[in-house]
């Protein structure tokens, strides 16, 4: 049977956050810089996990990518619906 994949889970990691933004102008849906100049996660009614990782959609998932993919510090973890990280 085929085992796509529909749920990715995305977790920031707040402490080394440069407030560079590029995730917010990549990925507005998903990323916000919050009042103290931190990246918060717009998590749409969704609870984090035990691990503190937020699902997003699959619809979602290529600009998560690429919001991941411009953080200059990896302050952007991607996971697959197991909870194995696919980025970085
Ligand atoms: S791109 Fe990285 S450093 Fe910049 S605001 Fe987003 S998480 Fe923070």
């Amino acid at each position: 049977m085929d085992q796509e994949v529909k749920k990715f889970k995305v977790k920031i990691l707040r402490d080394i956050c440069i407030t560079a933004g590029s995730c917010e102008i990549l990925s507005p849906k998903v990323f916000k810089v919050d009042e103290e100049g931190k990246v918060t996660i717009l998590d749409q009614g969704t609870q984090p996990d035990d691990s503190g990782f937020i699902e997003v959609t699959k619809d979602e998932l290529k600009n998560v990518m690429e919001a991941a993919k411009s953080c200059p510090v990896l302050a952007i973890l991607v996971a697959d619906e197991n909870g194995k990280q696919i980025y970085p």
